[in-house]
């Protein structure tokens, strides 16, 4: 358990919470737009305006330049950027990934950052890029421990230490990696390593990264998704840990006039409307923001404001219990983010877990919504019920069912459970009148298995013509199956 963090609230994996620093206390899920030292798109000092609360720099850019690292050792990081709340600081590990070598030691980057007082320490840790053989992501990662195990004995004191898990795209050297570091106490664990996946869409794979690391971890402990900054992913990391994100995306999106949504990215040429009402959205015109002399700045400030608007109804979903109909929705910008919903659901029995039993209302949002946690932990629970004598199964009230000894509601994508149950979490459920395949599959499959769990009642079934589904057979083999159309009439 970390004394420089505390959660708030919870909603699938996804959590509110709160982030001590020396610079001041954050709330979390965030995203720390990061400041290149040498080129200020937009400065540190108007971030707040847009909704930042922590920045990141990257301490080895500072350190190798002279005028630069004078100034940050004279003034302090926080007098060299001009800002006075939270600052993390990378260490060099990205150049590492892009250059092959840097020219610092862990020590010395370290030490570097300690001095110029960075309120989140990041040790040079070495970043394994996907796809690389098993052997050398072994090899890294053990050399990447020893640095940690070094940084954890170096950086003592209030500034919080981050503890990077890698593994590259072996889940299981993710999970080993991070129970690992468990053990010795960081503040802050990036996933490190994750930007290739996020550049090619392997959504799925990143998913999996996700939740192996996660479940090597405290669930205590905050997570901080290293280099992700595309709002359009932010609540799928979010519902599975995540609580901080960077974004270099805003200024190196605007840099290739590219403007950011939650559902992707437009060339800003092949704009002809702006999709948003921030201040440069209602400012300007497609036509004169293609225009403008400073259409870069433009582009980053509107890129900041899409972002952390986004941030914003994360943080209201979590807070309403709401954020995996926000996932779903969010997944259908791109089939890709589709594959990583998909993945995500393939983790419900550990997400289940974690989520809240009661929350706002469930949304049925589409075949996903099936395999969502609070189905799964309804299929888990169908041996509480106990059944005997006469038993009904209805979608909603009928004439004439007071004869029967018990009265049992069916709700796809759930089966059936008692119905005083009805307006109680989660089978309040706002759901489609006509269920999916999927829905039906699921809550025939648990009608089915509740039935098996009780052989001794007789049921009787009453069917809606929309279900179509061949588990309506195997029901009518167990029940007395009638069409509510035929109920009326008889
Ligand atoms: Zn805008």
């Amino acid at each position: 358990m970390s004394a420089t963090f505390e959660i708030l609230d919870k909603d699938a994996g996804g959590r509110i919470g709160k982030l001590k620093t020396p610079h001041g206390t954050v709330e979390t899920p965030t995203v720390m737009p990061v400041i290149n030292p040498n080129i200020q798109l937009i400065s540190p000092k108007e971030m707040r305006s847009f909704g930042a609360e922590i920045l990141i720099t990257n301490s080895y850019i500072i350190y190798r330049k002279e005028e630069l690292r004078s100034v940050a050792l004279q003034k302090g990081l926080h007098g060299l950027l001009g800002f006075d709340g939270p600052i993390m600081t990378d260490s060099g590990s990205f150049q590492l990934s892009v250059y092959g070598s840097v020219e610092v030691t862990n020590e010395e980057i370290l030490g570097f950052q300690q001095k110029i007082g960075s309120d989140i320490i990041v040790p040079l840790d070495i970043p394994t890029p996907p796809d690389v053989h098993y052997r050398r992501a072994e090899d890294e990662l053990a050399v990447t421990a020893e640095r940690l195990e070094a940084a954890r004995k170096f950086i003592k004191g209030e500034q919080l230490l981050a503890g990077p898990v890698q593994g590259s795209t072996y889940p299981e050297l993710r999970e080993k990696a991070a129970s690992h570091l468990k053990g010795l106490n960081f503040e802050v664990y990036p996933l490190g390593a994750v930007v290739p996946l996020m550049e090619s869409y392997r959504y799925a794979e990143l998913v999996d990264v996700i939740a192996a690391s996660k479940r090597g971890l405290s669930p205590a402990s905050p997570v901080h998704l290293f280099g992700a900054g595309h709002p359009m992913m932010f609540a799928l990391a979010v519902a599975l840990g995540c609580d901080l994100f960077d974004s270099a995306a805003y200024a190196l999106y605007a840099k290739d006039d590219r403007y950011i949504t939650v559902n992707g990215t437009y060339h800003v040429e092949k704009l002809n409307y702006l999709p948003c009402s921030c201040p440069i959205c209602s400012k300007y015109t497609a036509e004169e923001l293609k225009k403008a002399d400073n259409k870069e700045e433009l582009l980053g400030r509107h890129n900041l404001y899409a972002t952390f608007a986004e941030i914003r109804l994360i943080k209201q979903c979590i807070k309403d219990g709401k954020l995996l109909e926000l996932v779903e929705q969010r997944c259908r910008a791109h089939p890709r983010l589709l594959d990583g919903l998909k993945k995500l659901y393939t983790h419900s029995p550990w997400l289940e877990q974690l989520d809240p039993a009661t929350k706002g209302t469930y949304f049925y949002c589409g075949p996903e919504s099936a395999s969502r946690p609070e189905v799964l932990r309804f299929a888990k629970r169908l041996e509480r019920f106990s059944l005997e004598g006469s038993v009904l199964i209805r979608t909603g009230q009928i004439k004439g069912e007071g004869s029967y000894d018990q009265i049992l509601t069916f709700k796809a994508p759930f089966g059936a459970f008692p119905r005083e149950m009805e307006e109680v979490y989660p089978f309040s459920a706002e759901v489609s009148k006509y269920p999916d395949y999927e829905a039906l599959s699921t809550a025939l499959s648990n009608t089915l298995k509740l039935m098996d769990l009780n052989p001794k009642a007789e049921y009787t079934f009453i069917c809606e013509k929309e279900f179509k589904h061949p588990l309506i057979e195997e029901i009518s083999k167990k029940a007395k199956l009638v069409y509510r159309e035929a109920w009326k009439k008889e």
